[in-house]
């Protein structure tokens, strides 16, 4: 059913660096049918499922958990990258290949009790969804699940995550 927004997204390899073959969603999000397709498609697998709030993750998570929040019409709370939140931030920080990265939250971005879906555009070793994992659940929510376009399976993110909590549209 979503063959073609598999097919859309496009393959660059060595991409942001060699050996890495990056997944480009934005062929789907310059088509206005496959972007909808997209955005239906979450939208009708989460609305029944009691979500207080949509956790974006920076920066093409957002793409794709704006308009989902919209149409739930229930909130959105952003994680960003370090030093771009205006308010108190909580922090978490997450190895990658070489050296780590860290993401914020607002101190007061979620209660507690809340049922949370974190949103992003692609999982891959699940390193980046794990710490937005633990800033939601330092605030006293509660993870519903983990919403992706695409998910490449061979690199075992959802396993990290709990994979009866991961959800992703299109696997590779
Ligand atoms: P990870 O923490 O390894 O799951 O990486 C996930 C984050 O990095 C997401 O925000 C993705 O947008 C990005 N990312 C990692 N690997 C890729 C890839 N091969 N293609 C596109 N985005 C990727």
């Amino acid at each position: 059913m979503l063959d073609d927004v598999r097919a859309a997204i496009r393959d660059v390899p060595d991409f942001p660096k060699p050996g890495i073959v990056f997944k480009d969603i934005t062929p789907v999000l310059s088509d206005g049918r496959l972007f909808r397709k997209v955005i239906d498609a979450l939208v009708e697998r989460w609305r029944d499922e009691g979500i207080s709030k949509v956790v974006g993750i920076e920066s093409r998570g957002f793409c794709f958990a704006a308009p989902l929040s919209y149409a739930l019409g229930i909130g959105l709370t952003i994680v960003r990258k370090p030093g771009k939140l205006p308010w108190r931030t909580i922090r978490e920080a997450y190895a990658l290949e070489y050296g780590e990265n860290v993401l914020e939250l607002h101190e007061d971005a979620l209660q507690p009790g809340e049922r949370v879906l974190v949103v992003d555009d692609v999982l891959a070793t699940g390193g980046t969804a794990d710490a937005v994992g633990r800033l939601v659940e330092r605030q006293g929510a509660q993870i519903v699940a983990y919403a992706f376009l695409a998910e490449l399976r061979f690199l075992g993110g959802a396993s990290r995550l709990g994979a009866d909590r991961v959800h992703a549209l299109v696997r590779y």
